[in-house]
């Protein structure tokens, strides 16, 4: 399938003129997991907050990416939980020890289990929060009801205001035409750092060798799987499978017989809140990066190429898939790595790994780094110690030469390894909330988050729940 050729040229556009919307204290831009978590936070502290967001509903990757599983936020046991694994659509127990994320990620996760959307972290689920993505929409929007909180949904940020003193707004294309929405604090929650690029902070992309990120994925949904036939193929096949991921026999006979090309080295699955459904994040779109529109372009078209050798093998190979049907893919293919804003600190592999401890901590985390291979097969992994987390410092969500702005989830300031780590949901919820509340606190003091002292934040971030207790 063609893709649109590459410019070849430029153009000036004309002026034109921009409806501007009234000011707020707090301009939060993205409503995915940070957004979501930066927008409640500034809101509880007392801000007047707009959530300005592309979609026509919040979750970002949680929905729009149909990415279905929170990663677990719990330290690793001392001991191993091998033996007390307790599904085989799970991954085997990730955590087990103390939650170290609480705040909006709980108040999430609690309403999510009262709507009959998500299960709770257990030894069953591997201590990750399955969640069904359409529950994730309506318990966002009722989180946020009564907060204050105005929304603008179909708006794309597309370029920003500056004045003397830094940020002051951000512009939308919107179905109305340009829209501007002007604020003291704009939090940058587009996972790409769009705002923050458009303002011109200075960011890193990739590895440091090469500058390629990870891959992205187009996540499927399956529906009329038979658990009890895939879990007794995989009990007979105990080296075929870890929880999650395997069934590399039955690819390599497909990719002999010229039927499977997918650049994955196996087939990672996760069960979801109904037994007959299973989330597949098996898709592996190499050499596209997600802030690019011809290789977005690019990668939903090849996501889906793969989707359907995908959904083929699974029917044709795999017990238990054989009246499996594809029942949905994500809105988009999901993007793993863009953007790393450039911040007051780079948080490196060598702080999550050795869990290192910051005086301006305003979350804790403890998933690995996960690196999927930039160039094809294979996964790699390094965890943190049992019983430890690392501390994400206040200045990674401060990004250097802008004044007024805050970046939170995916695109804070780190190393590519180091975001290999943070980038998930439960992380980024936390992260959104920090900034949420530093923007907040800025704007009542009128001043430039830069300014602000880390402990108030701390104060007002422990107030409204988070953890900030000193792990080991
Ligand atoms: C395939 C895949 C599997 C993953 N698996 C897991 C997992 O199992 N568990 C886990 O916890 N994490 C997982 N992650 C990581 C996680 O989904 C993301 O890193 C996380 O969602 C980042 O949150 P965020 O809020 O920073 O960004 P996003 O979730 O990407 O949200 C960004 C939001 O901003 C909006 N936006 C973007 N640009 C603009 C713009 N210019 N104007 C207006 N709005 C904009 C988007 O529409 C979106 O709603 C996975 C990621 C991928 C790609």
């Amino acid at each position: 399938m063609p893709v649109c050729k590459r410019p070849v040229s430029t153009m000036m556009l004309p002026e034109r003129d921009a409806r501007v919307v009234p000011d707020a204290d707090v301009l939060v831009v993205g409503g995915g997991p940070a957004g979501i978590g930066a927008a409640m936070a500034a809101a509880e502290a007392g801000a007047h907050v707009v959530l300005a967001e592309h979609y026509g509903f919040l979750g970002g990757n949680a929905t729009a990416g149909l990415v279905l599983t929170l990663a677990s936020y719990y330290t690793s046991p001392a001991v191993s939980q091998e033996s007390s694994r307790g599904s085989l659509l799970f991954p085997q127990a990730s955590g087990g020890g103390k939650p170290v994320i609480a705040g909006v990620l709980a108040k999430l996760i609690k309403r999510l289990i009262e709507n009959g959307g998500a299960w709770a972290p257990s030894v069953e689920t591997g201590y990750i929060v399955p969640f069904d993505p359409e529950a994730f929409k309506l318990t966002a929007l009722q989180m946020l009801d009564g907060t204050g909180v105005e929304l603008l949904f179909h708006a794309f940020a597309s370029g920003v205001i500056n004045d003397n003193n830094g940020m002051s707004g951000v512009v939308f294309e919107t179905k109305s035409g340009p829209v501007v929405a002007k604020a003291k604090i704009i939090v940058d929650c587009t996972g790409d750092g769009d705002v923050a690029a458009f303002a011109g902070a200075p960011f890193d992309i990739g590895r440091e060798e090469d500058g390629l990120v990870q891959p992205m994925t187009l996540m499927f949904l399956m529906d009329d799987f038979s658990k009890p036939h895939f879990d007794s193929y995989v009990k007979g096949h105990p080296d075929e499978w870890n929880g999650v991921q395997g069934l590399r026999a039955l690819m390599q006979e497909a990719i002999v017989k010229g039927e499977l090309d997918v650049p994955r080295e196996d087939i990672l699955l996760f069960g979801t809140v109904r037994q007959d459904k299973v989330s597949i994040n098996s898709t592996r779109i190499t050499n596209v990066l997600g802030i690019d529109v011809w290789d977005l372009t690019r990668a939903e078209v090849e996501g889906r190429r793969q989707i359907t050798q995908l959904t083929s093998f699974l029917r044709k190979y795999v017990p238990g898939f054989e009246k499996a049907y594809l029942l949905q893919s994500g809105t988009v293919a999901s993007v793993r790595e863009t953007r790393r804003i450039n911040g007051e600190y780079t948080l490196t592999a060598d702080d999550v790994l050795q869990a290192r401890k910051f005086n301006d901590v305003i979350a804790h985390a403890v998933y690995p780094i996960d690196i999927h291979n930039p160039k094809g097969r294979g996964t790699l992994l390094k965890r943190i110690r049992a019983g430890a987390a690392y501390d994400i410092p206040l200045r990674c969500l401060l990004p250097l030469k802008v004044e007024n702005l805050l970046v939170a989830g995916r695109c804070i300031s780190g190393t590519h390894e180091a975001l290999a780590s943070y980038r998930v949901m439960p992380i980024s919820m936390a992260t959104g909330q920090a900034a949420g509340v530093c923007a907040a606190i800025a704007s009542k003091t009128n001043q430039t988050p830069r300014n602000v002292v880390a402990e108030q934040v701390q104060s007002e971030l422990i107030r409204q729940g988070a953890y900030l207790e000193t792990q080991s």
